[in-house]
């Protein structure tokens, strides 16, 4: 192998190491951001307005819980309720979030609207904004009304920041969104095309380091090993057991590393956390004039995901045989998150539809409290069998 082969392959290396450091330890994101002065507001789930948070100045600080034991958040939440839920009231409850300046909260499941009721109640010196999306997200009045909520957040961020959210501010912080969001669509795909020096693990954490990364910044990053990854050898498909991924979260160190073990790699995702969160781009032309609307225009377009409203399933079935088909996987992994009653309900319906096309898949429980993988491990070794 030549010199700049090794050169590169230890700099993909490198990028991966960064990644994977920035998605082990946010709080110490947080600490670098405000120890030089800058100001951060969390995000919690689904779709959340992150370009006018960047806009108004804000590092904005994905919330997606995180692993371990619950104990404050126990005082507000049932051991059952969702972790995410939990995990997010108890990173709160133990001071994790205390550097931020605010946090946005929408409010897209029956869960996180009591968690929004409860953080107000636990945290009430943390402000919290409040985020109402509509489900009917397509129509105009749907629009005119998350336009109307979208402002709201505007003012309140505003107030926070001390100044006007521009519309040339939003523009270019969608600009910057839109260029990340394409950096992770296309990284999916090397990631998946060079899986002998990506592991599920570390495609995991380049994907979720994002989360806690200034965009502009992890875009950077992600371009570089985007470009080094592009310009390596093609790889025999055949080397790993590809599956898609589906459901909110896939991002457990020791959950995956079983993947990695088993020699199992994703293909494709549809994942909350992931794909479906940078999959719509904002119209850039409508962004140009009216961005509070491109925003909304955005979230009318997104879809195929169970937290959203839809007629009729069939659209969601046909996009994940598709992205089984496109993708050259063998399998559907359903992550199944536990008390999560937008995914359950989704599941039976994606199940039949893969089945009809003789697509194999399979149903792991997940939650972010979860300790021992030994069950997923089984299940996981018994699938890779069936799907060879
Ligand atoms: S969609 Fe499911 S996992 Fe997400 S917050 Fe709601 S119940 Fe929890």
């Amino acid at each position: 192998m030549s010199e700049k082969k090794v050169s590169d392959r230890q700099r993909i290396e490198e990028l991966l190491g960064i990644f994977s450091g920035i998605a082990a330890s946010p709080k110490s994101q947080l600490d670098m951001y405000t120890g030089l002065g800058k100001k951060a507001v969390g995000v919690f789930p689904y779709y959340a307005p992150e370009e006018l948070v960047h806009a108004a100045g804000f590092i904005p600080l994905g919330i997606w819980g995180a692993s371990g034991t619950v104990r404050e958040a126990g005082r507000y939440f049932p051991a059952f309720y969702c972790t995410i839920a939990r995990m997010g009231l108890e990173l709160a409850l133990t001071g994790v979030l205390d550097r931020l300046s605010a946090v946005v909260m929408p409010t897209l499941c029956d869960t996180l609207r009591p968690l929004s009721q409860n953080f107000k109640a636990a945290r009430p010196d943390i402000p919290m904004l409040f985020l109402a999306q509509p489900q009917n997200r397509k129509t105009y009045y749907g629009k005119d009304y998350y336009v109307s909520e979208l402002m709201r957040v505007k003012g309140e961020l505003e107030a926070l920041a001390g100044k006007k959210i521009t519309d040339e501010a939003l523009y270019e912080s969608v600009q910057v969104y839109n260029e990340s969001r394409a950096e992770r669509r296309r990284f999916v795909q090397l990631a998946a095309a060079h899986a002998s020096l990506v592991s599920t693990q570390a495609r995991s954490a380049a994907l979720k380091s994002a989360y806690f990364t200034e965009k502009r910044e992890h875009q950077t990053l992600l371009k570089e090993l985007n470009d080094l990854l592009a310009a390596q050898p093609a790889e025999n498909p055949r080397d790993y057991t590809r599956v898609v991924t589906s459901g909110i979260l896939a991002d457990g160190g020791n959950l995956l590393k079983i993947f990695d073990e088993q020699s199992i790699r994703v293909a494709a995702d549809d994942v909350a956390h992931e794909s479906r969160s940078f999959r719509v781009d904002v119209p850039e032309s409508l962004a140009a004039e009216a961005p509070m609307y491109a925003l909304a225009e955005a979230f009318a377009q997104q879809t195929d995901d169970s937290l959203l409203w839809e007629a009729d399933l069939s659209h969601r079935q046909q996009h994940l045989i598709d992205l089984v088909l496109d993708s050259g996987a063998r399998g559907v992994v359903f992550l199944m998150m536990q008390f999560c009653d937008p995914e359950e309900l989704d599941y039976p319906s994606l199940k039949a539809a893969l089945d009809t096309m003789d697509i194999p898949s399979i149903q792991i429980g997940y939650d972010q409290q979860m300790t021992d993988f030994g069950q997923a491990e089984t299940q996981l070794m018994t699938f890779k069998e069936i799907i060879g």
